[in-house]
């Protein structure tokens, strides 16, 4: 095969070429080129030869240096400069390049091809002796380093010596005539540490910067950089062969005032604007201006220093944006006032600028509005929708630990430690941030009036963070470093250089949900603005998906949100979050209290105004679309006190003996809850809660109906593990449905679907079954997950964070489907159910229907729905509309 792919005037022979054989760097090489860009000519040796190289024992392939020398004539008769020439000098830079970005993590040497003659033939040509023999010992030192691994030592202590004899201390005040002096030196110092003379023939010093380049990489810190790239999601890096190796005619911004060297991107990063955004330096190398020696100027201000080239560079930027029809990321030089292209990639933007790039592209007619919806990833719109922590600010922040991202967003705060002082500072005008060891449905109070949440223990669904999700608040979960003393009202964190830091109610932390970091201070942020490219983004996703887009939603304001970001419909309404307010959660604990079937009913008798009032306020904020209520889930302990202050509290409420609490507490103690009586277990052993539910549900149905409000409610049964419990409560909602419609004596009609969640294993393997007497499925992933896993969900922070790193799970299955197991579960539970029912509704509630992923998964094996939190709405109607085109 071809090893060699030449780019210049003479030819182009990369330009089409897989980016996997090329490189990134050489394929935009010869694009550029092809397209009449300023590129300094050159060659690329492809990654196969990497590839062989290794498979060989560290061997270049045969008549590789063949094709070498070629292209190398080619680049002599091009540039009509000759390699080694005591003239005009051909020399060029060797630089790595694989076909995903490693930056840094490989090998450079520049300046390559001279010699004696060369240096002379440099000085000649430039009329600047100082610039060629700086060259020079610059090459001596990178190669003697790069290619024979000679310590650095030895060619500083020769250059000290060279510095003290000229009295100089600045590198850049030794004359010409010491530079000459430090490259004899320097050959000295090579022959002496290397045991041999450096090359004279620049092909053979070319060769061994090749094998260099190779060499590295397989260096450690590329391995570890492929590694650690790969366990964060990037699968693209893993399958490499290799890197490819650029040869390129060396340009020199550091040729004096009107030359420079720069780095930009053709729109703004940050905001998307479109607007040049890059910085340069006059008479410096590329390295200079990444390597922060002196501060660059702005490229806006570049037309001052020379008119002619930064008009040339806004022509590039439309020609590089035509082309590529993307923003560019751009490394660029002026040599003596002539611009040359070194490279271009695809630019890396944040969420709000990657929305108006798309839209701005699409107005410039760039791209279509596919293209458009396409490009955007669809988890970045969280940048869109929720606050923010400013770049500068957040690389400056003092992070005390890692946590799970749980909810995304910025919060920043004091810290509160029990959900009632976290409301009453609330109260108070002050923003808190609450930390709990982990939070309870006690704690919602509290959770609804801070603005962040942190846990030291939990996962992605504990109950923290799916209630943080819900309502966009941000949520760092099982941050096992902090350590809370609730009592003494303070944390202790050990950082990462080993020493305790504690911090109080009256200090002051900032919680990063996006990346799960806890920070010291107060870090600052920036608000969202959901601007008309975003809409615009939204409206395209829209015409294009298939999926519908529901959402999880238990309060009318909730579902107004939700509606606002486009959801059509309620795919799961969890009931329970509506018994817990003051003047109701009385009354559910006078319930499980009573001894007997006719207390139970008395109590329930006094929720079900609570209940019908929710419902209507619900309905009439989704009229027109469909609202999934899913009746009682948790266990039943789950709504008494568990602490003896609150029992006792209680007790006086009710007018009971404490004793009592604490003997019905410790009746309903179970071992493994989530396995326990929970669930449509609850309906088969209590039907008069399903009973007051589904009696609130109807009534609420007609009285919108009534009020000419298109309610459409579905009733929902959770946790189906056979198809006779299904049997048996769906004759009793049907039951409960006619008894309330005719004490009513409504008329009209109500159209009331009933259906289940199938959230257990047993579930899926006999959907036909299921099936009979459902109609519709959702599928509550959360639990399935857990139950296929064997991972309890309110536990795995203990574990889960040691599985990823050793790649037992590539990520949270909680967060996203694991598509090989659980998801094997849903295909058999959608054919089964569909194998009874053709036309059977099916949609998915749990945390994964706001994931991208997932929702892809969702739409290949054909559900008609995802429901996810309000705001996850945007992101799953865009990954829709992309798992759709
Ligand atoms: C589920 O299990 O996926 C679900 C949506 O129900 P919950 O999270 O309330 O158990
Ligand atoms: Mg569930």
């Amino acid at each position: 095969a071809k090893m060699v792919y030449y780019f210049g005037k003479k030819k182009t022979e990369g330009k089409g070429h897989p980016k996997a054989l090329l490189g990134g760097k050489g394929l935009n090489l010869a694009e550029m080129t092809s397209i009449g860009l300023p590129v300094p000519p050159g060659f690329t040796i492809t990654t196969e030869v990497c590839g062989d190289y290794y498979k060989s024992g560290k061997q270049l392939p045969a008549g590789l240096m063949d094709e070498v020398h070629e292209a190398v004539k080619t680049l002599e008769d091009e540039l009509g400069k000759k390699f080694g020439d005591n003239d005009n000098p051909l020399l060029v830079s060797v630089r790595s390049g694989a076909a995903v970005s490693m930056p840094g993590m490989m090998n450079t040497i520049l300046n390559l091809g001279l010699n004696d003659a060369a240096a002379e033939g440099l000085a000649k040509a430039t009329k600047n002796e100082r610039f060629a023999y700086d060259a020079y010992r610059r090459l001596i030192n990178m190669y003697g380093d790069v290619v024979m691994g000679l310590p650095h030592h030895s060619f500083e202590e020769a250059f000290d010596k060279i510095k003290k004899k000229y009295k100089v201390t600045e590198d850049t005040d030794v004359p010409a005539e010491g530079l000459r002096e430090l490259c004899d030196a320097y050959k000295a110092v090579y022959k002496k540490d290397a045991g041999e003379d450096f090359p004279q023939d620049p092909i053979k010093q070319l060769q061994l910067a090749i094998e260099a380049v190779f060499g590295s990489w397989n260096a450690d810190r590329a391995i570890s950089y492929r590694r650690i790239e790969a366990a964060k999601g990037n699968s693209e890096i893993a399958n490499l062969i290799g890197t490819a190796v650029n040869v390129q005619a060396m340009v020199y911004g550091n040729m004096g005032d009107d030359s420079g060297t720069g780095v930009g991107f053709t729109r703004d990063p940050n905001t998307g604007q479109n607007k040049f955004y890059g910085e340069f330096l006059i008479n410096a190398q590329g390295e200079d201006v990444v390597a922060g020696i002196r501060t660059p100027q702005p490229v806006a201000e570049m037309g001052k220093w020379d008119k002619a080239a930064h008009k040339e560079l806004m022509e590039i930027k439309k020609t590089l944006e035509t082309h590529y029809k993307e923003m560019q990321d751009i490394e660029f030089t002026i040599e003596k006032g002539k611009l040359f292209m070194l490279q271009t990639r695809t630019g890396k933007r944040n969420g709000i600028a990657a929305v108006k790039i798309a839209c701005d592209m699409v107005k410039e007619g760039l791209i279509t509005e596919k293209e458009a919806v396409l490009r955007v990833p669809a988890s970045d719109l969280t940048h869109c929708l929720l606050p923010s922590f400013k770049p500068t600010a957040r690389n400056a922040a003092d992070v005390l630990c890692r946590g799970l991202n749980a909810s995304p967003g910025a919060a920043v705060g004091k810290l509160a430690f029990t959900a009632h002082e976290a409301r009453s500072r609330f109260e108070n005008g002050e923003n808190v941030i609450l930390v709990r060891r982990e939070t309870s449905p006690e704690d919602v109070e509290g959770m609804s009036a801070a603005v962040g949440i942190l846990t030291s223990t939990g996962g992605a669904t504990s109950h923290a963070a799916v209630v943080a999700r819900g309502w966009g608040k941000c949520c760092v979960a099982g941050a096992g470093d902090i350590h809370i003393n609730e009592k003494a009202k303070k944390i202790t964190v050990t950082d990462a250089e080993g020493n305790n830091r504690t911090f109080t109610d009256k200090d002051t932390i900032s919680l990063d949900g996006t990346t799960g970091e806890v920070m010291a201070g107060e870090v600052e942020t920036q608000e969202p603005k959901l601007s008309g490219d975003f809409a615009k983004l939204m409206q395209w996703a829209d015409k294009y998906r298939t999926l519908k887009i529901r959402t999880n939603a238990d309060s009318p304001a909730d579902s107004k949100r939700a509606r606002d970001f486009g959801a059509e419909g309620i795919g799961l309404c969890r009931t329970e979050h509506m018994f817990f307010e003051a003047d109701r959660i009385i009354h559910m604990r006078s319930m499980i209290l009573a001894d007997t079937e006719a207390d139970r009913r008395a109590a329930l008798k006094k929720l079900l105004p609570f209940q019908r009032k929710d419902f209507e306020g619900i309905f009439k904020a989704m009229a027109g679309c469909p609202v999934t209520v899913r009746l009682l889930d948790p266990p039943l302990h789950e709504f008494l006190p568990h602490e003896a202050a609150a029992q006792k509290q209680m007790a006086e409420e009710l007018d009971v003996k404490p004793a009592e609490i604490k003997k019905r507490s410790a009746a309903l103690h179970e071992s493994n809850p989530m396995l326990g009586h929970r669930g449509c277990r609850l309906s088969i052993t209590y039907p008069e809660i399903l009973e007051m539910q589904v009696q609130a549900i109807v009534e609420a149905a007609i009285s919108c109906a009534k009020k000419k409000i298109d309610a459409q409610p579905e009733i929902m049964i959770p946790l189906i593990g056979t198809a006779a419990e299904l049997r048996i409560l769906r004759e009793k909602v049907e039951q409960t449905i006619e008894k309330t419609v005719a004490a009513k004596k409504f008329e009209g009609k109500l159209n009331i679907l009933i259906g289940t969640m199938i959230e257990i294993p047993r579930a899926c393997l006999t959907a036909d079954d299921v099936a009979e007497y459902a109609d519709f499925f959702s599928f509550g992933t959360n639990d399935l997950t857990q139950m296929t896993f064997g991972y309890s969900r309110d536990d795995v922070g203990g574990f889960l964070p040691d599985y990823i790193e050793h790649k037992i799970v590539p990520v949270d299955p909680f967060q996203s489907l694991d598509q090989n197991g659980v998801g094997q579960l849903v295909e058999m539970g959608v054919s089964k159910g569909r194998s009874t029912k053709t036309k059977l509704k099916i949609g998915i509630c749990g945390e994964h229907g706001g994931d991208p992923a997932s929702v892809a998964f969702c739409n290949k094996v054909g559900l008609d729905y995802v429901s996810c939190s309000p705001f996850r709405v945007p992101i799953a109607r865009l990954a829709a509309a992309q798992a759709a085109l």
